[in-house]
């Protein structure tokens, strides 16, 4: 418990609120820096708050499941509610998200199938993520440069390659992750038999907007091009962001299959 107080301690400090020494004491210093922190987090993006998502998991008051480099609702009333016990470890009911409805299902006409891993899994599911990198980012530095850089975090993770099937740069260049009939990493309950692409933002994304907020119009109609082509290699019948499988804000907008879809699949 202290290390996790301490793991609060030093991320608020990571983003510039004073939360006290990072002892893993819980006093008046950490409750006001993150009383602090959580009243000014706009903005606020990248380890420090996975870090925080981290410990407000092992203090029982966000439900286990993939963190975000973002500030996200859930993680936001997680942390409220660890301020209002005064730093006690939470027993009971943890902060969960919420189930959203699925998308309306699209109908392919064709009998290409594609499937993945050795179960043979039917892909069926294409999901739009977020790099969730932050303004600036890709200044100066070549799309292959960046692809590795996000590769190298998901080695960090133990994952075995990048998780995402492909990456798509303000540019609008694509570069190509795993194999599609390999099982990705990029959305927790749902790699097998899914499509997970990811578009680096041109700005940090700190709560939902629309696709234009946060991504170039090459980005965007990269994207559906790699959605077009999935279509066809595979009956894809569902369109997702990957806030609606887990508590993120990835993408940064609502997807609606409508916009994305290819001609004659709505
Ligand atoms: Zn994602």
């Amino acid at each position: 418990m202290g290390e996790d107080i301490r793991l609060l301690q030093t991320a608020a400090s990571a983003l510039n609120f004073s939360a006290g020494p990072a002892d893993g004491l819980w006093g008046p210093k950490t409750r006001a820096g993150l009383q602090a922190l959580r009243d000014a987090h706009q903005g606020r993006w990248g380890d420090p708050v996975l870090q925080i998502g981290r410990a407000l998991i092992d203090l029982g008051y966000l439900a286990e499941g993939p963190l975000s480099r973002v500030w996200t609702p859930e993680l936001d009333r997680a942390l409220g509610a660890l301020i209002a016990a005064d730093g006690l470890p939470r027993s009971g009911a943890v902060i969960e998200v919420a189930p959203q409805p699925p998308g309306p299902v699209l109908r392919p006409g064709h009998g290409n199938q594609l499937f993945q891993g050795r179960a043979g899994h039917l892909v069926q599911l294409f999901v739009i993520h977020t790099a969730a990198t932050p303004t600036g980012w890709v200044r100066g530095r070549s799309n292959a440069e960046l692809f590795a850089e996000i590769r190298r975090w998901h080695l960090a993770n133990g994952w075995r390659d990048i998780g995402y099937h492909g990456v798509i740069f303000p540019d609008g260049e694509i570069l190509e992750g795993r194999a599609w009939g390999e099982i990705g990493a990029h959305v927790v309950g749902h790699n097998a038999g899914s499509l997970g692409y990811s578009m680096v933002p041109i700005r940090t994304i700190t709560r939902m907007g629309a696709p234009e907020d946060f991504y170039t119009d090459a980005t965007l109609s990269a994207m559906r091009g790699v959605i077009a082509r999935a279509c066809v290699r595979t009956p894809i019948t569902r369109i997702a962001g990957h806030n609606e499988f887990a508590a993120k804000l990835c993408p940064g907008f609502l997807v609606r299959p409508e916009d994305w879809a290819p001609a004659g699949w709505a």
